[in-house]
């Protein structure tokens, strides 16, 4: 094969038989490339052959938050309320008619920015979008991540930077908790009812005891999944006690 008239060299995969493909990113060029496909096996060889460009675009996290979808406000809240007047939802756990959700982020245990999740993640929890572009694990800095890097910190599902999308509802609680802060420093969870309407869930006495100890705020692990889109035996439970 040829590209604008230089020769790629080809590696064979030796135990499929399949040629490894060449970066022929430094052969092309501007606008009209040319590819020359040359044959040197005789008539009588009848193998079909294929050839595949494909091209790969680096894009940088303001680019893929520019374009990222987003489930507006009345989306996320009717499907809020779709959760929790569906019965036999065995994805959820839900007591009686209302439901929790975290508002901090896994990764960071703070309060969430941009909250997102991936589109195909069944729980309502969503983490944030800077942090969780910031610590997708590279082979070296400056390296793009890979991939499977682009896992949901709450299932584990797919979560790549196309299949993000930013939850417009928590968005809207998270605008209305920064606004009002001293109230809502301690928040690390919400309860949403049936109509939609959320209130702040107080810590527990479990929380103010861990304070007491002198624990900081980054050295309390707590789980901020109350909703887990997944089956039970997934479910990790962590209790610290304040025993
Ligand atoms: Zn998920």
């Amino acid at each position: 094969m040829e590209i604008n008239g230089k020769r790629l060299e080809f590696r064979r995969k030796v135990r499929w038989g399949k040629d490894l493909p060449v970066d022929i990113t430094n052969f092309v060029q501007a606008g009209l490339n040319e590819v020359k496909v040359v044959r040197l096996s005789n008539l009588s060889d009848l193998s079909t052959y294929f050839a595949i460009i494909e091209v790969f675009e680096c894009r940088n996290e303001s680019a893929i938050k520019a374009e990222m979808g987003l489930l507006d406000e009345q989306q996320s809240r009717a499907e809020i309320v779709r959760r929790l007047s569906s019965n036999g939802d065995v994805d959820l756990i839900v007591s009686t008619n209302t439901v929790t959700v975290g508002v901090c982020c896994p990764l960071s245990f703070r309060l969430i920015d941009m909250p997102v999740r991936g589109k195909t993640c069944l729980h309502l929890e969503c983490f944030d979008f800077d942090n969780y572009m910031s610590s997708r694990p590279r082979e070296a800095p400056g390296i793009p991540p890979k991939e499977d890097s682009y896992k949901c910190p709450h299932c584990g599902g797919r979560a790549r930077p196309e299949d993000l999308v930013i939850d417009g509802y928590l968005k809207g609680v998270l605008a209305k908790m920064r606004e009002d802060m001293p109230k809502y420093e301690d928040v690390k969870h919400i309860i949403i009812d049936d109509k939609g309407n959320w209130e702040a869930k107080q810590p527990n006495e479990s929380d103010e005891g861990s304070r007491r100890q002198g624990l900081g705020k980054n050295e309390r692990r707590e789980s901020t999944t109350s909703i887990v889109g997944k089956l039970k035996r997934e479910v990790e439970i962590i209790c610290i006690d304040d025993d």
